[in-house]
């Protein structure tokens, strides 16, 4: 099996001084960012010139050799630094070029710079997992060793690392490149994606199954409420306030946790049973376009479509995907993605192949042809039906003898 490369993320438990010299080393990238944007801005003003990535890290060995904090800096790092402005640069001129009109990347302040980043393990940092490879410490030249807490569920070779700090928190992005362990079987799946059931499986059997939505887990759903309820009642700008705002914080962050081992599971437990996945790519507009949908031809569970539930609903099914998509690759599964504007799965009988089209509302596939299913079942047929046929697969079972 091929290797894959893998990202996974660690919290950093620096002490007291470490965090000081992190901060130190965050304020440098951040100058060093915000001066190499001025350059490039100078340079196009004065010269009409457009400074390179490879201009610019000429000079930064020059800056080095004039400034001691810059040249205790990691040479590497300081370059991924530089890299990540020609990013923001290419993908300006990038939008522009099309017709659009970007905003000129900007000057960053220091509470709004997220990090930096490593090119190669053993320049400038250093990654030592733990025990039954949980945990473990991170060395950063500079710096010092620091614990870390995360978990990599496959060990592998480690390649980069970027730093980032959000709200106050450490976190290490290791990329690790592992071989692949993961079973697989032998049913092949299609999917659809819906509002009211997150996720329709058509099993090539003949069967449906669903995966249910990934709202909110035990208490959790009145626990924010009263937190978020709380917060509202307190004074603006007050230490209280922001002790709530906190508490708020920290139930919504358990929750997404929550729901992000849910998907874990779920797509887990899938790639193991199938050797083809079969589905349509979502696109954000669209699920919060259906969203909104059955908001407004209001039905049962309205209100618990509205919202923060929304959010939800439009993102939980992309992250899902994702996990299905690299999980597939990881054991070898095929993957199919069905082009649903030429298939146009929601609108296509899957026993006769017929197209008609279906307002949001209807709920319910009934074909001339006599097939009755529901409409989320139907889509997730089509879409495997279509996956078999360009893979040369013969349906099976039921599935065989109504197609
Ligand atoms: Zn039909």
């Amino acid at each position: 099996m091929e290797p894959v490369a893998r990202k996974v993320v660690y919290r950093l438990y620096p002490s007291h001084s470490q965090e000081t010299a992190l901060l130190d080393m965050l304020g440098l990238h951040q100058r060093l960012y915000n001066a190499a944007l001025e350059q490039r801005k100078t340079a196009w003003r004065l010269q009409h010139k457009s400074l390179s990535a490879y201009d610019q890290m000429r000079d930064l060995t020059d800056l080095r050799a004039d400034d001691e904090r810059y040249a205790a800096l990691n040479a590497q790092s300081a370059q991924v630094t530089l890299h990540r402005l020609h990013l923001a640069f290419a993908a300006f001129f990038r939008r522009c070029k099309k017709g659009e009109t970007p905003g000129f990347p900007r000057f960053r302040s220091f509470d709004r710079y997220s990090g930096w980043g490593y090119k190669h393990h053993g320049d400038g940092f250093r990654f030592v997992p733990g025990n039954g490879n949980r945990h473990g410490t991170l060395r950063l030249s500079g710096i010092g060793t620091i614990p870390v807490r995360g978990r990599a569920r496959t060990p592998g070779e480690v390649k980069t690392c970027e730093i980032a700090h959000k709200a106050g928190r450490w976190y290490a992005s290791l990329t690790i490149t592992c071989e692949p362990q993961r079973g697989s079987g032998t049913d092949a799946i299609g999917l659809d994606w819906g509002i009211e059931t997150f996720a329709t499986l058509a099993h090539e059997d003949g069967t449906y199954s669903s995966v249910e939505n990934p709202r909110f887990f035990g208490g959790m759903k009145a626990t924010l409420e009263s937190a978020q309820q709380n917060l509202a009642r307190k004074a603006k700008r007050s230490k209280n306030r922001a002790k709530a705002r906190k508490r708020v914080a920290a139930i919504q962050r358990k929750t997404a946790n929550c729901r992000h081992d849910f998907l874990h599971q779920k797509s887990a437990k899938v790639v193991a049973s199938v050797d083809l996945i079969a589905t349509e790519l979502l696109s954000i507009k669209n699920m919060t376009r259906a969203a909104k949908g059955t908001i407004e031809s209001p039905g049962r569970n309205v209100a618990q479509k509205a919202g923060l539930n929304r959010e939800i609903l439009a993102t939980a099914p992309r992250a899902f995907l994702a996990m299905l998509e690299y999980k597939a690759a990881e054991a070898g599964v095929e993957f199919v993605e069905v082009p649903s504007r030429k298939v146009k799965p929601s609108q296509t009988c899957s026993g006769c192949g017929k197209q008609r089209k279906k307002a949001l509302s209807e709920r319910q596939h009934a074909c001339a042809c006599g097939l009755v299913l529901s409409r989320d079942q139907n889509a997730a047929r089509v879409n495997l039906l279509w996956a078999l046929a360009r893979t040369g697969r013969e349906p099976t079972g039921c599935l065989a003898q109504s197609a």
